[in-house]
């Protein structure tokens, strides 16, 4: 592509951050210079389930997973749920900014794809969204991040693997009881692929946001009673459970 050619381009659809949604200069990498330095990468002790920075190198487990027994194995967040995270993702997830996705999935892979590599899923599975916000909202945001890094590790994605039988509340002000009730049967694997679960021993669900991990353990629960039997999960931002 030439010169001009690219810069009538960039001034029809002009790229942007995607931590901060400033439009940022053609040939100046993918990140704004100041979101860069801010990027919140998990960099320190970390949880040896979930991920979520802990204090020590002395401690293994978080202390939520230290509590709980997780249907899951383990997984990995690229970066701790940081205030510009925090607008990053609602931006990617309620306001349309779906190229976002790029620039995450290629970080995630830049960062972790030996991990990827070691762990040789049979395939990512994103978390479902209801059909009725499918419909809405056009398109699911935890889809986007699979097929982001699917396609960069040669991993085949499957979005129709588990569906949502309803429309759960919104977790974050839920205590732990009010949780599991809103996730009870939440989540079952769809007609298309009931009968053709044998291949995938191994799965990694794909999702945005892991806070207390309840939403991807429903779904590790619902993939293990159909024969899986190793759960992995890869989200984009951790936060605290709390
Ligand atoms: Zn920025
Ligand atoms: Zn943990």
């Amino acid at each position: 592509m030439n010169k001009i050619v690219r810069e009538c381009i960039s001034v029809l659809y002009p790229k942007r951050c995607p931590i901060c949604g400033e439009i940022i200069p053609i040939n100046k990498g993918s990140v704004c210079k100041d979101c860069y330095k801010e990027l919140p990468f998990i960099d320190g002790p970390r949880c040896m389930c979930c991920s979520k920075e802990i204090a020590s190198w002395e401690e293994e487990y978080c202390y939520d997973c230290s509590q709980k027994d997780f249907n899951f194995e383990s997984g990995i967040a690229l970066w701790n749920y940081s205030h510009k995270m925090k607008r990053s993702v609602a931006y990617f997830k309620y306001h349309n900014r779906k190229e976002y996705g790029h620039y995450y999935g290629e970080e995630f892979v830049r960062n972790y794809a030996d991990v990827i590599q070691g762990l040789q899923p049979d395939a990512l599975v994103p978390v479902p969204i209801h059909w009725t916000r499918h419909i809405s909202r056009g398109y699911n945001q935890a889809t986007i991040l699979a097929k982001e890094i699917g396609k960069r590790m040669g991993i085949p994605v499957i979005e129709d693997y588990l569906i949502r039988n309803k429309k759960t509340e919104a977790q974050k002000h839920l205590n732990n009881k009010e949780r599991a009730r809103n996730l009870y049967k939440a989540f079952s694997i769809s007609k298309k692929w009931e009968k053709k679960v044998d291949g995938l021993k191994r799965i990694v669900i794909v999702d945005d946001i892991y806070t207390t991990g309840s939403t991807i353990n429903a779904c590790a629960k619902v993939l293990k009673q159909h024969g899986t039997q190793e759960v992995y999960f890869f989200v984009l931002c951790i936060g605290s459970g709390y």
